[in-house]
């Protein structure tokens, strides 16, 4: 059977009820939510810094073993050539191998004052980690208590939105595809989400523009669904004072 006209527009009564109220439950997360998504953005960047910091620690240290090692070896020919020393056969010799002392030792003040470096390195970043460390925590500690804040509102609100959303769905079975999606449409598109409204006072509950009494009278017989003809939105019902306003012009005329 085909929903008369007067009962669908009573089911898109019905529906802008329920979607204002859910309306009125997402505003009171006001800007929780976007908050918390931009303190795990924050959060995250920090994190990819850290492990970069984490990364570069472990690069000096790498650098730090390589001198070490550096040096050993440049002892260890220091020590060999030492030993060659003691056999040499002429002076030439042992000048030869003194330049090659000469150069390990020289190989050696290199890679101490590296070393030095990678130290003095080594302490800028376990600085800069700390101080990452700081904001990060405090960050943490923020997002913990907007989420807290954000989860017990919805956890508040969860039960009557599911309320919410079984009545929405059998109110929107009265109503068809086509006028669904143009009351979400219209939905979308107005500020303040009505998509339907009732005149009120002889205006449009919507936008408030003056509905002529013609316009009035066919919203109030309800055969065909009548949209504002200033902001388009549905004008379902016209109120009692709109008819009493109605009225008041021919009483005046009859005074006169
Ligand atoms: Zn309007």
């Amino acid at each position: 059977m085909e929903s008369t006209v007067a009962k669908k527009l009573e089911s898109l009564l019905k529906l802008q009820e329920l979607d204002s109220k859910s309306d009125e439950l997402k505003k009171v997360r006001g800007a929780l939510p976007e908050e918390v998504g931009d303190l795990e953005d924050e959060i995250a960047g920090y994190e990819t810094r850290m492990s970069k910091f984490t990364q570069e620690l472990e690069d000096l240290e790498k650098e730090i073993d390589n001198n070490k090692n550096a040096i050993k070896d440049s002892e260890k020919l220091i020590q060999k050539y030492t030993d060659q020393q003691m056999n040499v056969r002429n002076n030439r010799e042992y000048d030869a191998i003194s330049k090659e002392m000469e150069l390990q030792q020289l190989e050696i003040q290199i890679s101490e004052k590296r070393i030095k470096e990678s130290y003095v390195k080594i302490e800028g970043k376990k600085e800069e980690i700390a101080a990452t460390e700081e904001i990060m925590n405090e960050r943490n500690r923020d997002l913990d208590s907007k989420k807290k804040e954000l989860d017990t509102i919805v956890s508040e609100s969860e039960e009557e939105e599911q309320k919410i959303a079984n009545a929405r769905e059998k109110a929107s079975k009265n109503i068809e595809d086509r006028l669904l999606n143009s009351y979400n449409k219209i939905r979308d598109n107005a500020r303040n989400g009505l998509a339907v409204v009732s005149v009120k006072r002889g205006a449009c509950g919507g936008c408030f523009n003056i509905v002529p009494p013609q316009r009035q009278a066919d919203i109030r017989e309800k055969k065909k669904i009548i949209v504002c003809e200033h902001c388009g939105r549905i004008l379902a019902d016209v109120d009692l004072e709109s008819m009493v306003e109605e009225k008041k012009p021919k009483r005046t005329r009859k005074a006169k």
